[in-house]
């Protein structure tokens, strides 16, 4: 295991993982995006990415559209899996 490897909140359920394991978004204006690296990032866990009512708190918490971010979760979820 790697040491070194950085761990960060997801901000649904306050649990700590190393940053490999999270989904990484930023706020864009009024809409969450895929983190690009710059800007200010937060992080989701696998385990709330999978969760309808923790997304929905999201969505509420964001004020986002909720169709538009449930598609945009599943598809960081799907690339997140392919990856590892
Ligand atoms: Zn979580």
């Amino acid at each position: 295991m790697n040491k070194s490897q950085p761990i960060r909140m997801c901000i649904a359920c306050r649990s700590k993982h190393p940053q490999n394991t999270l989904i990484r978004l930023k706020q864009e204006g009024s809409e969450v995006v895929a983190s690009d690296g710059k800007g200010r990032s937060f992080y989701l866990c696998d385990i709330c990415v999978h969760n309808e009512k923790k997304i929905k708190g999201l969505v509420k918490r964001f004020k986002q559209d909720e169709e538009r971010f449930t598609r945009l979760l599943k598809t960081l979820a799907n690339e997140a899996d392919t990856c590892n």
